[in-house]
């Protein structure tokens, strides 16, 4: 068994002038989790890093870069699940948190609950010493710029899919250690100009992540309000357990999403064992994975583009 970390910066259509800024950035949350594989470390740790990173990198909507709700306020979900012990956090509609994975982590180390909320996941970052930030320092010049091209008169409001596949970026994690545990991690700043208090599926188990060593990990990204409807990382991991391959149940689980609910995404996903897949319904998805010392990448259809991973990216 090959440890394995795979990568996703959301599905959707990536801009053409952040094409390159949103490869390279998840080649680089790729290499760190894969880091700490290689250095014996575990799933978790791998993928909780590898989120964090893109969490602090402006060209995602998570963390830094998030995208804003109608009011023009940052509102963050993000869960982990660990395969070993199917344990797991989220959190939901944060606001000045830096990297919400790692609150969503300590919700999952640290207290009897799966998911805490706004203001009450707020008194429990303090409570546990993650620093807060004033909510600015997570808006871009980007974000602000969609979330007032939004509002413009005769725009669609951000309420159907086909108006967010241009917006996205929501982030997310697979790995497995050398342990065989599986271990997956998302993190967003949701859909653009959303309601206010509008959770998606990001902070929903089953929906925007799920790991069980049993079966695998998968982190999910595209539009919430159709993943959620159909469940798709546990949709996912049912048709692994049913015998398919990593690739084979993440294609039907976005096939079935789309047939059923018209919705339109991508995953990232692995099976204990070591196999992954980088699937998407989306136009486009930046992801990556290594495995092996190597680094694989790509973000159109059948790209999967390969160099070794200690070349400078
Ligand atoms: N799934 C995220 C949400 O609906 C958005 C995304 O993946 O880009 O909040």
């Amino acid at each position: 068994m090959f440890p394995v970390v795979v990568v996703h910066g959301g599905a959707g259509q990536v801009p053409k002038e952040r094409s390159e800024g949103s490869s390279l950035g998840v080649r680089m949350a790729a290499r760190a989790g894969y880091a700490i594989l290689r250095g014996g470390g575990s799933s978790m740790d791998a993928v909780v890093e590898a989120v964090s990173q893109l969490e602090n990198d402006p060209f995602f909507n998570a963390g830094r870069g998030s995208l804003l709700n109608i009011k023009g306020e940052v509102e963050m979900d993000a869960i982990v699940m660990d395969g070993k012990t199917l344990g797991c956090g989220a959190v939901s509609a944060v606001l000045n948190i830096a990297n919400p994975i790692r609150l969503a982590r300590l919700v999952m180390d640290k207290t009897s609950h799966v998911c805490l909320t706004a203001e009450g996941a707020n008194r429990f970052a303090r409570s546990v010493g993650v620093p807060e930030v004033p909510p600015e320092s997570l808006v871009t010049e980007y974000s602000r710029m969609c979330w007032a091209k939004n509002l413009a008169p005769g725009t669609n409001r951000g309420d159907s899919q086909m108006s967010q596949m241009g917006k996205m970026g929501t982030v997310g994690a697979v790995a497995v250690d050398r342990q065989g545990n599986v271990a997956c991690a998302t993190s967003t700043g949701g859909v653009a100009n959303k309601m206010e208090g509008r959770v998606g599926d990001t902070a929903c188990i089953g929906s925007g992540g799920y790991a069980d060593n049993q079966v695998g990990a998968v982190s999910s990204t595209g539009y919430g309000e159709a993943i959620m409807k159909v469940n798709l990382a546990r949709l996912i991991l049912f048709h692994m357990e049913q015998g398919q391959s990593v690739e084979a149940a993440s294609g039907l689980g976005l096939a079935y999403m789309e047939s059923r609910v018209g919705g339109l995404g991508g995953v990232v996903t692995v099976d204990p064992q070591g196999h992954w897949a980088a699937r998407f319904s989306s136009l486009q998805m930046a992801w990556a994975a290594a495995q092996k010392d190597t680094l694989h990448y790509g973000m159109q259809t059948g790209e999967d583009f390969t160099h070794s991973i200690d070349d400078p990216l």
